[in-house]
């Protein structure tokens, strides 16, 4: 039996929430992130709700968190969160990291020339109104046709990078001004473009000990956070409407067949389109510059997957099979046999997770942590963390940030110890570390 702790339905909860920790990762778990994440099983409609190890507080559900809702329960933009589809995209080289020893400085520089990155920096492509609807509208799949991917870009993504009923015309129209000039932009902050060797790997994974990789993470820019903003505000205007009362305000909801909610997921599938695409065409631009400096390189997508995201799913609940919208925010979609994609931070490892396939992987409604999470807030971090510690904790890793100010909020010592959270997994039967990478290179956003 995997480890998780049960909170059971009381007062006005719907359902048990299970938090999926060991007891020291849940020794550090915040009051306030797992409250929040009991208040998610107060909403009338919920069927499940679920914590990760990585469990942090966020607007309205914590970041790890987990939300199932029956077809005709809530729809909450605010469950999903600002930055819709924010994910993580593995890339393999060909090479091996040993090739760019000597010269990872002069490649730092390069990735700082070539991808657009930091706040507001908008994108090196100029896409037509049509263009960026057909982005929006089909993802991945709308990038062969503009000339600007392989006829096979949607391998090895989730979704084949493409989330069907998206429709441009749910999508505000100051989502489209924001987010049509980011397209094919890193963002800043959290973001970031990560050389990494594979440190070890299993034999389930086709890597190879010593091989280099890219890890990209980063999201659906200005226009998730448009959508999200707008569509949370409605829910919060519309409550009287609806004759809902909202545990917390930022858990506004619609109601599962209202016009909202339908307005809503379909302009929430645009931004995860608009995601995917994006680290798509992030590989795409960086590859050409690749190429110069590594002729003999071949860049080819390991896997790509979202950890912002609603989604219609079928999952077995209380022992019986139903369908259901399941509101990830900071948290994976992990099912059986599946792959997961999780970061550590820019001075640790990050790791490649298989499904444990196990009674556990039903009852986290096929779900993992989507990272190490945060240990302490970005004005915490600031506060406490000495730059000279942060560079102790950075090792022989290279990085710079776009933005330029400094990072210190992004130190690996503001985040939970990765190994922590891994082997929170492992005990819970959710997933083991069939690969470790180690960073060597990071550009932050
Ligand atoms: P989020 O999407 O919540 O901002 O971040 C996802 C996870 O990425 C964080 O919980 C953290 O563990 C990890 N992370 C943040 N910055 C970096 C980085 O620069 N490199 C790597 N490998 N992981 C990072
Ligand atoms: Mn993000
Ligand atoms: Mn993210």
């Amino acid at each position: 039996m995997g480890i998780f702790y049960n909170f059971p339905a009381e007062k006005d909860m719907q359902c048990d929430v299970k938090l999926f920790a060991s007891e020291k990762i849940y020794d550090e778990i915040e009051d306030t992130a797992l409250n929040q994440l009991l208040s998610a099983a107060t909403l009338p409609g919920v069927t499940a709700v679920v914590g990760m190890p990585d469990l942090h507080q966020g607007y309205g559900l914590p970041i790890g968190g987990v939300m199932a809702c029956s077809t005709d329960g809530p729809v909450s933009p605010g469950a999903v969160g600002f930055d819709i589809n924010c994910g993580v995209r593995l890339i393999r080289t060909g090479m091996q990291a040993d090739e760019i020893e000597g010269r990872r400085q002069e490649i730092l520089r390069m990735l700082s020339g070539t991808v657009p990155a930091g706040l507001g920096e908008g994108s090196s492509l100029n896409f037509s109104r049509s263009e960026f609807r057909e982005v929006l509208a089909y993802g991945v799949s709308a990038l062969p046709g503009l000339g600007l991917a392989p006829a096979d870009a949607g391998q090895n993504c989730e979704n084949e990078g493409f989330m069907a009923g998206a429709d441009p015309d749910s999508v505000p129209g100051k989502a489209v001004n924001r987010g049509i000039d980011q397209l094919n932009s890193l963002g800043s902050g959290n973001h970031f473009v990560e050389l990494q060797v594979v440190a070890s790997t299993d034999d389930n994974l086709p890597l190879n000990e010593g091989e280099l990789v890219i890890m990209l993470h980063t999201g659906s820019r200005g226009l998730g956070h448009e959508v999200c903003k707008n569509y949370s505000q409605q829910a919060k205007d519309k409550a009287h409407k609806y004759n809902l009362k909202f545990p917390r305000k930022n858990l506004a909801y619609f109601p599962g067949q209202s016009s909202e909610a339908e307005h809503y997921l379909k302009a929430m599938r645009c931004a995860a389109n608009f995601a995917y695409a994006n680290r798509e065409l992030l590989m795409r631009n960086l590859e050409e510059t690749w190429r110069e400096y590594f002729p003999h390189s071949r860049l080819e997508l390991f896997y790509d997957h979202a950890h912002n995201i609603a989604r219609r799913e079928t999952h077995v609940i209380e022992g019986e099979e139903r369908e259901v919208l399941i509101h990830r925010k900071g948290a994976t979609h992990l099912p059986p046999d599946g792959i997961a994609l999780i970061p550590g931070s820019m001075g640790t490892a990050s790791y490649v997770g298989l499904s444990m396939n196990s009674e556990q992987t039903g009852l986290s409604l096929e779900s993992v942590a989507h990272g190490a999470g945060r240990k302490m807030s970005r004005t915490q971090a600031k506060k406490t963390i000495s730059y000279d510690r942060h560079r102790q904790s950075m090792g022989e890793v290279k990085s710079t940030s776009s933005s330029g100010e400094n990072i210190l909020d992004e130190s690996p010592l503001a985040y939970k110890e990765i190994s922590d959270v891994i082997s929170s997994l492992t005990r819970s039967n959710l997933a083991y570390p069939a690969a470790r990478l180690k960073p060597l290179v990071v550009l932050k956003g």
